[in-house]
């Protein structure tokens, strides 16, 4: 995109972002630069920022923030772990911050395998960002893999009751992974009765991407459904988390969703069964983007 302002030492202004026709551009005022460096993947960089706290930006791109990173991790993980009747065996793919491992040992689980392409990615975050993964690495229902995700899961099958796709942009080391065929090996690799979540892009700025993903999950998964939530530090209004699933999501009443909420005792501060529902409720131009 030309007239792109970069950069520099006192603003953070985001890349290109895939699928975002980059004409809007907000730059975060830094108070620290706090790495800067490249892995055989991706760029790396670490600030510390007075509107965001610290941020990670991989290949330009914001990916989170110590202020808001909760809301995008609790709508991305606790979504699926509650329409699952009871997850024991979850996998996430790609997650290198460690925000969506924490939130997903906070339910009964008994293993939670995570697999990221980048090491470097985990290490820096756990350095940079601590708030963020806690003592999640820590865990010994953590089983973490460095590898390509894409290769897991053509690897294995009818094994994970939920499946985590916290993912960067399809673009880099994740480009593949919103393909038709991939989701084809996610579904077998998911058991019976499997659940999995996608955060699939922004409603304002990534409508084609959110459409793509969406409709390729529809054409997988005999049960679907979308939820939003507005994740500021992605600076694109509105984000989604799409949802497929291999049994009858759709019929989960709020009761239900209480019930499952209630036993397990959270203490979250976004996801609740009234966000839940909320969070799914769309307004005519989003349907008009989901279906085109
Ligand atoms: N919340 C962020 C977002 O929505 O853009 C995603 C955060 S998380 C840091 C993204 C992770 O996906 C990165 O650590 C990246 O290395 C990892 N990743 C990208 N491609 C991957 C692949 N093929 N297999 C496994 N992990 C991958």
């Amino acid at each position: 995109m030309t007239n792109k302002i970069f950069s520099n030492n006192k603003w953070f202004f985001e890349d290109d972002v895939p699928y975002d026709p980059g004409t809007t551009q907000i730059g975060l005022k830094i108070k620290k630069k706090l790495y800067s460096g490249k892995s055989s993947y991706q760029r790396i960089d670490f600030y510390d920022t007075y509107a965001f706290g610290k941020i990670l930006v991989l290949d330009g791109i914001l990916q989170t923030s110590e202020k808001d990173e909760f809301v995008y991790h609790e709508m991305l993980c606790h979504t699926p772990l509650f329409l699952h009747k009871n997850p024991k065996k979850v996998l996430i793919i790609g997650g290198g911050d460690g925000g969506a491992l924490e939130e997903t040992l906070k339910h009964k689980v008994e293993e939670v395998v995570m697999v990221e392409i980048d090491k470097k990615v985990v290490d820096l975050s756990k350095k940079y960002l601590p708030s963020i993964s806690k003592n999640a690495f820590r865990d010994k229902r953590t089983k973490l893999i460095i590898g390509d995700g894409k290769a897991f899961i053509e690897k294995n099958t009818n094994a994970f009751d939920v499946i985590i796709l916290d993912l960067s942009d399809p673009d880099g080391p994740a480009k593949e992974l919103i393909s038709l065929i991939f989701y084809k090996n996610v579904k077998k690799c998911l058991k019976k009765d499997g659940v999995i979540s996608i955060q699939s892009g922004s409603f304002s700025v990534q409508p084609k991407l959110v459409s793509t993903i969406y409709n390729r999950i529809k054409k997988v998964f005999p049960f679907y459904e979308i939820h939003k939530a507005v994740v500021e530090a992605y600076q694109a209004g509105e984000y989604s988390f799409t949802i497929g699933a291999k049994e009858n999501i759709n019929k989960i009443t709020k009761a239900q969703l209480e019930k499952r909420f209630k036993k397990n005792n959270l203490k979250l501060n976004y996801y609740s069964p009234d966000m839940h529902f909320a969070s799914k409720v769309l307004p005519k131009y989003i349907k008009d983007i989901i279906t085109s």
